[in-house]
């Protein structure tokens, strides 16, 4: 059908093109955790389109309403006329109004269903961002991990493609809230999803996955690198802000789940610990070791 020669309004085409390539898009896109990454920026997009396709979903209904009353009065009129043979040759008129008018129609209720559906995805992806979101720093939660460490597990056994988590936990951080309060601590926490949000790379995962700990996915990153990545990590943390944090590296193995790797992380974790904080540690499979040479200081607090 040629839009054009139908005589179709320019914005009217134009937003079901959008709709049609929006639509596209989704149907097209793999079912991954790709959607669990950038489940903030889609929404955006979503919220974006829904939101031009709603005043053009109003407009269109508008017309579509004004079509509807010239129609009716059109007809009115023609019923009114007192002449029978004239009366027949404006009921002839008047179908052939009704068949013009009719693809026009068609395609505004092709728009406002297309508008409709887009709402509704538009609405289940924020039900999907808000569900795997922490609400007081603003990054993943744990639930929106577990999907991240699915999916990377899921490509690790398809595809051989390596990948590291790195957990941090703020050192002393009782204290901190003891001395300074809760809402003080809460800010503390914020800050410092910003600066970690900051530093990861644009395909790195962020999830906070306890009171004061946070979970990085790194993909395509082996242990030396998530060590690096890590440490550099720790020292933005104690340049940038009054508070340290300790770190637990691991790299995903083979036979691994999301349990037995946040396990060694965590068991990582809790050698920078007991070896002072403020440092880095790494959990070959085997044992674990300082991700350093030399382990910075630990901070009074
Ligand atoms: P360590 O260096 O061994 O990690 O010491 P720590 O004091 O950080 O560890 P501990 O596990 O004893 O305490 C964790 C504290 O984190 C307990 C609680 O006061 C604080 N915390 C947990 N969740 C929140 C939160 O949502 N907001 C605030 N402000 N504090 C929290
Ligand atoms: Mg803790
Ligand atoms: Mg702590």
């Amino acid at each position: 059908m040629d839009l054009w020669s139908l005589q179709i309004p320019v914005p009217v085409a134009l937003a079901f093109l959008a709709a049609m390539g929006y639509l596209i898009s989704l149907w097209k896109r793999p079912a991954t955790n790709d959607i669990a990454i950038r489940s903030r920026r889609e929404l955006k997009r979503a919220q974006a389109v829904a939101a031009e396709l709603e005043k053009i979903a109003w407009t269109v209904r508008q017309s579509l309403a004004k079509h509807h009353a010239s129609v009716s009065r059109f007809k009115e009129r023609v019923g009114r006329l007192g002449d029978r043979q004239q009366e027949a040759a404006w009921r002839e008129l008047c179908r052939e109004a009704e068949a013009i008018l009719k693809p026009t129609m068609q395609l505004a209720t092709q728009i406002a269903n297309a508008y409709d559906e887009i709402r509704q995805q538009s609405a289940n992806l924020m039900t999907f961002t808000e569900v795997r979101t922490d609400p007081l720093t603003g990054v993943n939660n744990r639930r929106g991990l577990d999907d991240a460490l699915n999916a990377q597990l899921a490509l690790m056994a398809r595809y051989n493609a390596v990948f590291s988590v790195a957990m941090f936990d703020i050192d002393h951080f009782k204290q901190i809230n003891d001395r300074e309060g809760h809402l003080n601590g809460d800010r503390v926490l914020q800050k410092l999803s910003r600066l970690f949000e900051e530093c990861i790379r644009e395909t790195d995962f962020i999830a906070r996955y306890g009171g004061e700990e946070f979970v990085i996915v790194m993909p395509q990153t082996d242990l030396d690198g998530g060590a690096t990545f890590a440490e550099r990590l720790r020292a933005a943390v104690e340049e940038k802000t009054d508070v340290t944090v300790s770190g637990g590296v691991a790299e995903a193995r083979e036979g691994d789940g999301s349990e037995s790797l946040i396990a060694r992380s965590d068991t990582a974790l809790y050698d920078a610990k007991t070896a002072g904080r403020n440092r880095v540690f790494i959990h070959t499979g085997e044992e674990t070791r300082p991700a350093a040479a030399e382990s910075p200081q630990e901070h009074a607090v």
